[in-house]
């Protein structure tokens, strides 16, 4: 179901002072996508998910789902939490210690008062889904991290939602456990043709799991885009250095050619991609380090491509992350451990123009 939201402020207040948590939000989810609000701690994410929720009230703007309006300060809407049709699974599971896992899943349906078989059906299918059959009878957090972090899942899953929202839910899991329940979870969400709105500040998250990401900061959506679009093109540079790694670069333009668009930098005179910038206009040049080419032989001449120095190396798990001494810039740059290099080494360094990526400033 289509999530709409218009115009959407919410204030907080805090020692008698009036603080903006949302500022004039505007956002469309598509229906059955993987939406996620990324952005840094306090920038209001948790916030526009508890106003879609209906745990919060806004004080401005309108939110709709499936095109029906669920609160709106012009039309005096504003339809309680419980009958939005929504599921939610928070950071905490939230899941009740003292119940069993099946009595924790069941206990949507047995507020709505469902018939005791219908309960057993749907609870079990639910079970079945999530991969908890067995357990059903345990107590709840007898039960791993990962496991417990499913019953809330199922829980959410077993009214049949139309739109289920997450809110940081894998940031009590260690770092393997959050990589397996992270796969399980989209995989999950693929079988079903269900909305799905993820709180998270994590990248990887937000990279992994999404259709659509759309960068928060300061109570403002920065930009929305595909993980590709965001991570290898963005239009903003606190997107383009929030979502990963960046060598970020005062350039100049100098002149638009072949295609492409030429900048003056303290690497040189750089062919990067096109845009549409004039000439003696001031924009940074962004470089993923992973697109910083690194060759220990000697350069060859030729555009994009000159000489740096190592001033460190080190050696992370896959690749060595290098800083290399170039011109009047310091660029960090992956290099693949075949690539035979130490710190010291004058090497060869290309760029890709099609990498190069130009923000205005
Ligand atoms: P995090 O990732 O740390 O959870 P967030 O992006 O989800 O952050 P929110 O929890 O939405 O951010 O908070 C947005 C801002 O509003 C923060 O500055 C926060 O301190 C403030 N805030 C949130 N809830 C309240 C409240 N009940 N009263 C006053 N200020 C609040």
């Amino acid at each position: 179901m289509e999530i709409e939201i218009e115009g959407l402020c919410k204030n907080y207040v805090s020692d008698g002072k009036s603080f903006r948590a949302l500022d004039n939000i505007n956002l469309t989810i598509p229906a059955n996508q993987f939406f996620t609000l990324l952005g840094p701690s306090g920038c209001g994410k948790t916030t526009l998910l508890r106003c879609i929720v209906g745990l919060e009230t806004p004080d401005e703007g309108e939110i709709r789902i499936g095109g029906e309006v669920v609160w709106s300060k012009a039309k005096g809407i504003a339809v309680p939490p419980e009958k939005r049709g929504l599921g939610m699974v928070f950071q905490t599971y939230a899941i009740w210690p003292h119940m069993t896992v099946f009595d924790n899943i069941a206990y949507p349906l047995q507020v709505r008062g469902e018939r005791k078989d219908v309960i057993r059906e749907k609870v079990a299918r639910t079970l079945k889904f999530v991969q908890l059959e067995g357990v059903e009878h345990r107590s709840a957090t007898k039960l791993s991290g990962g496991q417990q972090q499913r019953v809330a899942l199922a829980r959410a899953l077993v009214a049949e939602p139309k739109v289920i929202l997450f809110d940081e839910p894998l940031s009590n899991l260690d770092a393997k456990l959050r990589e397996e329940t992270r796969k399980e979870l989209r995989q999950f969400l693929n079988e079903l043709n269900i909305t799905a709105i993820y709180v998270t500040h994590d990248r990887v998250e937000a990279l992994a799991l999404s259709d659509s990401i759309a960068v928060m900061r300061s109570g403002h959506i920065i930009e929305i885009g595909s993980p590709q679009k965001i991570y290898f093109n963005a239009d903003h540079r606190f997107v383009a250095d929030f979502i990963g790694r960046a060598n970020q670069i005062s350039a100049k333009i100098a002149r638009q050619e072949n295609g492409l668009t030429v900048v003056d930098c303290g690497l040189g005179s750089i062919q990067c991609q096109s845009r549409d910038l004039e000439p003696g206009a001031e924009a940074t040049l962004c470089i993923r380090p992973e697109f910083v080419r690194v060759t220990s032989h000697a350069p060859e001449a030729g555009q994009n491509i000159f000489r740096g120095t190592i001033a460190s190396l080190e050696f992370v798990g896959e690749v060595y992350e290098a800083e290399i001494l170039t011109g009047r810039e310091r660029l960090l740059a992956r290099i693949d451990p075949d690539v035979q290099v130490t710190e010291g080494d004058t090497v060869s360094i290309s760029l890709d123009p099609a990498h190069c990526l130009l923000l205005s400033a």
